[in-house]
């Protein structure tokens, strides 16, 4: 299976450290986590090149990837339209508003991105099982290509997760395990599993290097979408930050390789409920404190403890953005109001990123000549039930 050319191994973000990219997902220094590594100067990447390939995949990027097309294990995840939303645009008091619609990926979220990145290097590196703990969606992405590429998977959801992650889990033939309670109790039942087998290959999210790698094929779309200029501002729904680590990362590749002039500003969306990155924002601390009692109907915003949180928060400030947590009534409206007005469907945790956009135009965050993109992580259809719920208790 071969590596792209100017890959050129993992490195520590913590020492470092390079670190060859088969033997390790820790540093073996320091033990901090590794980050895929590219020799810019060798990629020969502009944008007359890229607009003549067809807008089909995340791998139409394989230059900016540790892999290459043909080994990639893939059904063609990425490539997801950014839809025109002038009416969102009216109400913010914006240029322009866009919803980049990740739920029209394979499984339906934008942790295929990653799990496409990520179970091509499992199957690379000769694992015979993957396993993960998640919220839902990216226990439901990683069964799929796990199956794709004729790997057992075991994924560990909590018995709140909806019922099409869990269904399809099963579907794909992925080992499923429900944890009863919430995240923090899957994680833990997670980490049991891994000590218990030595063959396990863990895809948690930054235990492996390679999710928030292909996460970061949605900033090079955005910048590319817009025809290379802007946006200003992404509002991102944020839980263990695998997306705003890799759209971060991303558009700091396409500054270097000078095809984007200013880093957009990146915006975390959190729900009150539970929003570690939002208080360490507002405290103004490197890292976050663990939220002791996460409650929140975005089960994919549940995430208390984001070990990835400095990287997180890296992610904001260095690109000028920001924080903002909302209700979950305000929330679970927001989906509502979007799909009228739009027509598009919301997940509810992505909902959280345009109610986060709404109360940043309230608190005066926009000059009027932005250019706003909302990202929709997963499709709307996934917890129809949640959003009925919300019209029922409005009397609808
Ligand atoms: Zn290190």
């Amino acid at each position: 299976m071969a590596t792209t050319d100017a890959f050129a191994g993992l490195e520590c973000v913590d020492c470092g450290a390079i670190v060859d990219a088969a033997e390790s997902h820790r540093c073996p220094d320091c033990g901090g986590s590794l980050d895929p590594t590219y020799d810019y100067d060798a990629i020969d990447l502009d944008r007359e090149t890229l607009a003549a390939r067809p807008f089909d995949s995340q791998w139409r990027y394989a230059e900016l990837l540790p892999f290459d097309r043909e080994s990639a294990v893939t059904t063609n995840e990425g490539a997801t339209p950014l839809v025109d939303c002038p009416e969102l645009a009216d109400e913010l008091g914006v240029e322009r508003v866009y919803i980049k619609d990740e739920g029209r990926n394979p499984t339906g979220s934008s942790t295929d991105r990653g799990a496409s990145v990520a179970v091509t290097a499992a199957a690379r590196d000769g694992a015979t099982d993957v396993a993960l703990p998640s919220p839902g969606n990216s226990g439901q992405a990683v069964a799929a290509y796990a199956a794709r590429a004729g790997l057992d998977s075991h994924a560990y959801l909590p018995s709140r997760s909806g019922f099409t992650n869990k269904a399809m889990v099963n579907v794909h033939g992925g080992d499923m395990n429900v944890v009863g309670g919430r995240y923090g109790d899957a994680a833990g039942a997670f980490e049991e599993g891994l000590d218990e087998h030595d063959d396990w290959y863990s895809l948690a999210a930054f235990a492996t290097p390679y999710r928030h790698e292909g996460a970061k094929t949605m900033a090079y779309e955005i910048a590319e979408q817009l025809e290379w200029e802007g946006p200003d501002v992404i509002a991102y729904p944020t839980g263990a930050g695998t997306g705003l680590v890799g759209l971060a990362k991303g558009a700091r590749e396409l500054r270097e390789l000078d095809l984007i002039d200013e880093l957009p500003a990146l915006y975390a969306a959190q729900a009150s409920g539970c929003a570690p990155i939002v208080e360490a924002v507002e405290d103004d601390r490197e890292e976050h404190e663990p939220v002791e009692h996460p409650d929140t109907i975005c089960g994919e915003l549940e995430i208390p403890d984001p070990a990835a949180s400095p990287r997180v928060l890296d992610a904001i400030r260095e690109t000028g953005g920001g924080a903002v947590a909302t209700d979950d009534p305000d929330i679970l409206e927001s989906a509502v109001q979007v799909a009228k007005s739009t027509g598009l469907e919301l997940i509810p945790s992505a909902a959280a990123a345009a109610s986060g956009a709404w109360e940043l135009a309230e608190r005066g965050a926009f000059d009027g000549d932005e250019t706003v993109v909302i990202v929709n992580t997963g499709s709307g259809n996934k917890e129809a039930d949640v959003l009925r719920s919300h019209l029922m208790s409005q009397g609808v």
